[in-house]
């Protein structure tokens, strides 16, 4: 049985974690509100630390899901920090959308302890999760990605190793700007439409059988933004953060990329307007308001 623990119960986290909780791994969990953490465990097969030092004590696989790269260094240090707990030839595989060079500066402080890292961002959403058909996106050596495929097969369908340290984290930031322009874009043309009296129903039916459409189109307009429901899945503030660590990367690359750093301003914006709480598809609610019409 392999000795897991799991930190960051949150919307993706604890849905994720959810999957190590059989008979085939022995699962510790820590989060820093304990009252998620206990509500977990209260489902059997997790037991509950009181520190992050605590959780990692004898894991051989430790998997970190918080918001940002910041979050997760800020655990390393202190009495209760992981780095207290861990024991040399552990592995960190962080599954937080995280921002390259800090994930690389984690794995360089592991690696004076011998200790492995892989920066395992996901997609595939809340509902992947609870299916257990996310897709991870992993860097890091051929021998730490392998050593954290059994683990994540549990949560994951599809596994792929991009690179090396800060590779996934790479891919992630860039896929999920891609998600925001497709957000922005397909709400934009929707407002136009609907200024010119079309209606928003009739044309995706038309948008998603043809070459314009994408997975906003196909999926989170018809699901959140025709029905008003705008369920809270995935925070509109960590959209914000990846399409800022995607322009960050282009332009440290020195790439013309203005796609990317208009889309990084306008999350930024829509972030500023709606406040931390709200969903990434409620951006869609700024443009409405900048156009004076709403798609339905
Ligand atoms: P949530 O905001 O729902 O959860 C964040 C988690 O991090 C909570 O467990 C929270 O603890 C913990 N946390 C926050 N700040 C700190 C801190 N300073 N120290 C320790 N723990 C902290 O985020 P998600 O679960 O949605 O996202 C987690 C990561 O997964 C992010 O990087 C996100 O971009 C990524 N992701 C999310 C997806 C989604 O659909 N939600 C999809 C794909 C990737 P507490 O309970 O105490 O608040």
């Amino acid at each position: 049985m392999t000795r897991v623990a799991f930190l960051g119960l949150g919307a993706i986290g604890a849905p994720m974690a959810r999957h190590l909780a059989t008979d085939r791994f022995d699962l510790a969990v820590w989060n820093r509100t304990p009252e998620k953490a206990l509500a977990f465990a209260s489902r059997g097969r997790a037991r509950v630390a009181a520190t992050p030092a605590e959780a990692v004590e004898e894991a051989e696989v430790v998997i970190t899901c918080l918001p940002t790269s910041r979050e997760v260094a800020a655990l390393l240090d202190g009495p209760d920090g992981l780095l207290a707990g861990l024991s040399s030839g552990a592995l960190l595989v962080d599954c937080t959308s995280g921002d390259p060079g800090t994930s690389r500066r984690i794995a360089e402080r592991l690696a004076e302890r011998q200790i492995d890292f892989v920066d395992a961002p996901v997609s595939g959403g809340t509902s992947g999760a609870e299916k257990g058909t996310l897709t991870v996106m992993c860097g890091g050596s051929d021998a730490a990605v392998d050593r954290a495929r059994p683990v994540l097969e549990a949560f994951a369908e599809r596994i792929v190793h991009c690179g090396g340290v800060g590779a996934g984290d790479a891919v992630k930031a860039v896929n999920n700007a891609l998600l925001a322009v497709h957000i922005w874009s397909a709400a934009e043309g929707l407002v136009a439409l609907a200024s010119a009296g079309v209606d928003a129903v009739v044309a995706l039916v038309v948008i998603t059988a043809s070459s314009g459409r994408s997975n906003a189109s196909m999926n989170l307009f018809p699901e959140r933004v025709l029905t008003r429901a705008f369920p809270r899945t995935f925070r509109l503030s960590l959209l914000d953060k990846d399409v800022a660590i995607a322009a960050d990367l282009a332009r440290a690359a020195r790439v013309p990329t203005p796609v990317l750093q208009l889309t990084a301003e306008l999350f930024r914006a829509a972030h500023h307007a709606l406040g931390d709480g709200a969903d990434h598809v409620e951006a869609v609610k700024v443009v409405e308001q900048w156009a004076g019409v709403e798609i339905v």
